[in-house]
């Protein structure tokens, strides 16, 4: 693995790389094996404002300013989160790829309803191995949660179209969220929908696997021949490692509008942790994450 910068550079360089090694081994470790011989971040830290990622094969290339940005603790912990995100899609989306994008046919439309793999899982799991590779501690993994649950319940569109049909329709208007409201995020509502999958797992299976288990058999079978994955085939192997079928998640919340709350309490619950909410004066959800005792 190989670290790249330009302009600005992190205020502990030592540190940066460490971090990069510990959840780069993690991930390894979950999938088994490595797609490439070598692998480069990329970095632009230019002292403007921006946020970028995108993946590659064996690359990816971050930008992020501006340069206090960059060298703010909470900058640092983004430009880790974003790292960590990208190299999961080494695996998830470059291997393990939706069937309409495999060969990409670069001649016409070829939208996806699986955007809730391919970016909600890779949400999911990029923070989760911070806390795995141990750069961030509960603590700091409930407030990467509670962002993340705030964003999803803040968002009105998850109950006007589903995180599937959502995601088919990201092809046509790409990242701007077209009109308000209307639809979910692949990344927010798609990462929710991953953290429920994991813990229903988890917890059919006493936590002996989850869904790194599933996403590790998905690599092995269908991301290391190339072979496209379909929405049968995914939720069919995570029912293989649950041992239980998992279509009320599928139907409910992949490829329906039914409110999350419930599960979501539930699913914290049985990870020891209380899930709660409340307005704020604007008229925002927040959300509180709490470790049970
Ligand atoms: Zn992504």
């Amino acid at each position: 693995v190989h670290i790249w910068i330009h302009d600005t550079l992190p205020s502990d360089p030592a540190r940066f790389v460490a971090d990069h090694v510990a959840f780069t081994r993690s991930q390894i470790a979950h999938f088994g094996t490595f797609p490439t011989q070598e692998y480069h971040f990329f970095y632009l830290f230019p002292d403007r404002d921006v946020r970028h990622g995108v993946e590659h094969e064996d690359s990816t290339v971050i930008a992020l300013g501006p340069a206090n940005r960059v060298q703010s603790e909470e900058g640092y912990l983004e430009i880790i989160g974003i790292a960590s995100h990208e190299l999961y899609h080494a695996w998830n989306v470059k291997r393990i790829r939706p069937i309409e994008w495999t060969p990409y046919d670069f001649t016409g439309p070829c939208p996806s309803e699986l955007g809730y793999i391919a970016e909600g899982v890779t949400t999911y799991m990029g923070d989760l191995f911070l806390y795995k590779s141990g750069i961030v501690d509960l603590k700091g993994w409930c407030a990467l949660m509670t962002s993340l649950l705030e964003r999803h319940l803040n968002n009105p569109g998850r109950h006007n179209m589903s995180v599937a049909a959502s995601s088919y329709d990201t092809w046509l208007d790409g990242y701007k969220m077209g009109v308000r409201g209307r639809k979910g995020s692949i990344y927010v509502e798609g990462a929710v929908l991953a953290f429920l999958c994991d813990a229903r797992i988890m917890e059919l299976t006493a936590g002996k696997a989850s869904l790194s288990t599933a996403m590790r058999l998905l690599w092995e079978r269908h991301g290391q021949p190339r072979e496209g994955l379909t929405a049968d085939m995914y939720w069919d192997t995570l029912a293989e490692v649950a041992g239980d079928r998992m279509d009320d998640l599928r139907n409910q919340h992949a490829e329906g509008t039914e409110d999350t709350w419930t599960p979501l309490v539930q699913a914290m619950s049985a990870q020891g942790i209380s899930l709660s909410k409340r307005l704020d004066d604007a008229g925002t959800i927040r959300v509180l994450l709490h470790q049970e005792n």
